[in-house]
């Protein structure tokens, strides 16, 4: 008992002791800050330092937030900073504070230190600073240096902003979505940097894109064709710099308005994907070498070309006005040669035969193209049939070159051809048969006459076609990974107004603090933390992250944590006229914000799921949290608190595909059209596809079926629980793990060995198909034994077409032309649950079958995501700002909520799982580490 006793008192000693340590530690700091800067209009007279000017602390008296901005200090700072192990926020924008710049503490959040007289950063300042969400160090008079290896290290940052601060050398292979899934913002302007945009951009999440003005003598060159993958940019600054090349598609950067691209060497054709983009504001190309047309955009948009003055190929000066028909054959001839520099800047003006020569083009005295001769000038890139359109050309000259792929057999065609001599190239294939006496010449090409390039098994013309397209649909399916800022801002405007947070706490693991929670519930314990007012410490919540564990790659789940309590408030606490439904893991809660918005709440059932369940519910998060398309059922957040898993999605108010179905009967409703199902299909499998196809990931739903099919008012279809989904290991399309899903829907392979691949959902898909067209259920234990199965029952039924209309859903009524589109689908289905996965489709075969029998659709309404009320053109500072407007900034983050919400709905019992508290104390162990 003494033991005890003393003990305790040792504790308290201690505890006293560490705490007297930390406020002296943050008064010393704080006091030799004073002493180094000078402070001219900056009251900071007070004895307690929280009270400076600029200063905030928490509840403990720690610096959370120092706050300088263009406050005409001078001076330097102080090494010490670095112990201010609290600080989340630090800013000293605008002044002229000069030195060395100190390590920081790794609490740090936001650093804004631009427009200061700053000559140096360590190199390995970014190291340990992994919770850096905002980095701004422009216009500082560094010494030369490199983009620090160290910054890989800030794997939260959504925004670094480096412009002139001395940068030499290469942009590192580091930027992209790999190291920085939140990276939005990548400023880099006036800089001397050279070399290229590294392909680790491509699939990046980045809206804002400088690297304007380098002052290196190489500047900034080779090709802009990564931007293209790059499908969420809004701005892109590339001008002042050496690249060649075309400009890139653009077909897929949907949000993009404003480019710069003037003062290059950009060659080619202005592509109508960049002059017919809907959302283009600002476009600016002058002094560049572009050819062909000089393009017409529509009238809203800003345009700088300057034709007159400006450096350019355009065949004409008048916008608009197309070039002649033989200026288009030559420019389609060096397109796959990527438009080469120096015949953009040879090939002037409209008439290749008329005025200034043209490299490589002779002309006839009556005006024709007779010899093209290319040899020995650099280019690399395949022989296009375009060639064959030159019909006065006799010697058709491309040796000594790096030419690829194979001779196009439309050459033989040419009338009057003489000579092509394609010599010492790395062409492969068969000759095509010319005409008697052309002389063919192909010396040096080894693998000329053979089928495939040797060592490359896919490089034909046609293969390097293959690769444009799958450039493309990459492109096309990463466009949906954007907005997730956004949905973070919408969960703070939307809750942040009258509620604290979940906990963003959780993820600053020194931070954590587990306490017996003062409620009813003596065994329960809450997770809250040190109390905090600095903005900076708020923000923290959004990217400092809850951790996920390893079978999901870290995916930080942003700022998505929604408390019990607004969780209460929204559903009538849970009553049971707000269920929506159950499912195996919980029940599904309708809830309406203040603002009329709908959710829906799934409310897991803990002792149910288990540690199964939890896995589930990372996995859930993490996999939302990186997924975003039309197709697939948002998540706006989630809670882990008191015992609780929650997940927050978008309501869709016409609910399951299964309803529709199958109980239209019972609900009193009419049964789907066939062309309502069709569309329904394709949505679906435009949402799989996206699933199956990410750039980065392979992502496998494995429990599609129709109550995972959620429909909206316009009746279009969104997939939801991707619980069960797991990342794909990289590079890897199948996996081996646990078995789930529903049975009915289950391949046959995954049942049997539960070896995944994208396959298994195929099969899930199919079955659904055969449930659209016959209105049956996978499993109907109703029917007689050999019919249980619908698959079996299905591909009986189609081997026999004259009994087949036995298995249409009575409920339809389907016509002639809905007819023709309804064997297809049978088809389609029947292949989709072949007993062989290889045997089965891809979605993108089956997206290409559905989308001709679908009517365009055209959205009548707002995009989706307004109607949610995301806003995705807010910042998360902008959404953070906005909310403490609203809500005033709180003193406390504490997220226990009050007994008093708990009403008679809830004490009835019937909707609480019973608490254990294991939960919050294995959620603390395993996201703390
Ligand atoms: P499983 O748990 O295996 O996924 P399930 O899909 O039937 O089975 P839940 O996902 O828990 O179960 O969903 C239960 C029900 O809640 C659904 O059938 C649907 O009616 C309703 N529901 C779920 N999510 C939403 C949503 N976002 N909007 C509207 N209703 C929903
Ligand atoms: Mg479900």
């Amino acid at each position: 008992m003494g033991f005890g006793v003393s003990y305790v008192l040792q504790l308290m000693v201690m505890f006293s002791l560490m705490f007297v340590c930390a406020l002296s530690q943050d008064d010393v700091v704080m006091k030799k800050l004073k002493t180094t800067i000078s402070k001219n209009n900056l009251d900071w007279s007070d004895k307690d330092f929280c009270n400076w000017k600029g200063v905030r602390c928490s509840g403990t008296k720690r610096v959370t937030t120092i706050e300088l901005r263009s406050s005409t200090v001078e001076g330097s700072l102080p090494q010490e900073l670095v112990q201010l192990t609290e600080l989340t926020y630090f800013r000293c924008s605008g002044n002229s504070l000069s030195g060395n710049f100190p390590y920081m503490p790794n609490s740090l959040q936001k650093l804004y230190i631009d427009n200061n007289k700053f000559t140096s950063m360590p190199n390995d300042f970014f190291t340990n600073m992994s919770n850096l969400i905002e980095v701004a160090i422009d216009y500082n008079p560094f010494s030369q240096w490199q983009i620090p290896f160290s910054l890989k290290n800030c794997l939260a940052l959504q925004t670094f902003s480096a412009v002139n601060v001395s940068f030499v050398g290469v942009i590192p292979e580091f930027f992209g979505e790999e190291t920085f899934p939140s990276l939005t913002t990548l400023k880099l302007s006036f800089n001397s940097l050279e070399g290229n945009l590294p392909n680790s951009l491509s699939g990046s999440s980045i809206q804002t894109l400088w690297v304007n003005g380098q002052k290196s003598n190489n500047k900034l060159n080779a090709t802009l064709s990564v931007l293209q993958n790059m499908t969420s940019l809004q701005q892109i600054w590339v001008h002042g710099n050496s690249f060649t090349g075309p400009i890139p598609d653009f077909s897929n950067l949907d949000q993009l308005y404003d480019v710069s691209l003037r003062d290059n060497q950009l060659t080619g054709v202005v592509p109508s994907s960049l002059s017919s983009l809907q959302s283009l504001k600002i476009v600016n190309l002058t002094n560049n070498d572009l050819q062909g047309s000089p393009p017409k955009f529509q009238d809203s948009v800003q345009v700088d070309i300057d034709i007159d003055k400006g450096r350019h190929s355009f065949c004409t000066e008048v916008v608009g006005q197309p070039c002649s028909q033989l200026v288009n054959v030559l420019l389609s001839v060096v397109e796959p040669f990527g438009y080469p520099l120096k015949i953009a800047q040879s090939w002037k003006g409209n008439d290749p035969c008329h005025g200034p020569n043209w490299l490589g083009v002779v002309c006839s005295s009556s005006g024709n193209i007779i010899i093209i001769d290319f040899e020995n000038k650099g280019f690399s890139g395949s022989i296009s049939p375009s060639f064959a359109s030159l019909g006065t050309v006799t010697k058709l000259r491309l040796a000594n070159n790096n030419l690829t792929g194979t001779i196009p057999k439309e050459l033989a065609s040419m009338p009057v051809l003489q000579l092509l001599d394609v010599s010492n190239n790395s062409l492969y294939g068969q000759i095509p048969s010319f005409r008697a006496g052309v002389v063919v010449n192909t010396n040096g090409n080894p693998d000329i006459g053979k089928d495939k390039p040797h060592g490359s098994p896919d490089s034909s013309s046609g293969g390097e076609d293959k690769k444009k397209l799958g450039v493309g649909a990459i492109v096309g399916i990463v466009i949906g990974i954007v907005g997730l800022l956004g949905v973070g801002a919408f969960v703070f405007v939307i809750y942040g107004k009258r509620y604290n947070k979940c906990d963003n706490k959780v993820q600053t693991p020194n931070a954590i603090v587990v306490h017996p929670r003062h409620s009813g519930d003596g065994n329960a314990v809450k997770i809250s933390v040190a109390a905090s007012e600095s903005v900076g410490a708020s923000v923290a919540g959004g990217t400092g992250g809850f951790s996920l564990s390893s079978s999901v790659q870290n995916v930080e789940a942003g700022n998505m944590v929604i408390s019990i309590r607004v969780l209460r408030e929204v559903t009538n606490n849970f009553c049971d006229e707000n269920i929506l439904g159950k499912g195996g893991f919980g029940t599904v809660y309708k809830g309406e914000l203040d603002d009329g918005t709908k959710i829906a709440v799934k409310r897991m059932q803990s002792e149910m799921v288990g540690d199964k369940g939890l896995d589930e519910f990372k996995s859930e998060i993490a996999v939302l949290t990186k997924v975003r398309h039309r197709h697939l059922v948002a998540l706006h957040g989630y809670c882990l608190e008191d015992n609780e898993k929650l997940l927050v999605y978008e309501y869709m108010p016409q609910g399951t595909l299964s309803q529709h179905l199958f109980d239209w009967k019972d609900d009193g409703s009419k049964p789907l059209e066939w062309k309502r199902r069709l569309s329904i299909a394709l949505d679906v499998a435009r949402g799989v596809e996206y699933l199956h196809g990410l750039a980065h990931q392979i992502f496998i739903h494995r429990d599609l079926k129709p109550s995972n099919i959620l429909l909206g008012d316009d009746m279009r279809a969104k997939v939801s629980d991707f619980g069960l989904v797991r990342l794909a290991p990289e590079g890897q399309a199948s996996f081996q793990t646990r078995l789930a899903g529903t049975f009915g829907y289950l391949a046959p392979e995954y049942a049997v060995t539960g070896r995944v691949t994208t396959k298994v959902d195929i099969y899930s898909y199919g079955v659904i198909l055969m449930e659209m067209i016959t209105g049956r259920r996978a499993i109907e234990n109703s029917q007689p034994e050999e019919n249980i199965h619908l698959v079996a029952w299905f591909r009986r039924m189609l081997l026999n077409k004259d009994s087949f209309d036995k298995v249409i859903d009575p409920a339809l009524n389907i016509n002639e032309e809905g007819l023709k589109s309804f064997w297809t689908i049978a088809e389609l289905a029947s292949q989709c649950c072949a007993r062989e996965p290889h045997h089965r489709p891809n979605m993108g075969h089956i997206v290409n079958v559905l989308a001709p029998l679908v009517e365009i659709w055209k959205p009548a309404e707002p995009d989706a995501d307004d109607m949610y009320g995301i806003d995705f053109d807010m910042s998360l500072p902008q959404a953070l700002s906005k909310w403490q407007n609203l809500e005033g900034i709180s003193n406390t983050l504490d997220v226990s909520y009050s007994s008093s919400m708990v009403d008679s709905c809830e004490n009835t019992q019937s909707s609480i799982p019973p608490r254990s508290p294991g939960f919050a104390n294995s959620f603390t162990s395993t996201d703390a580490r």
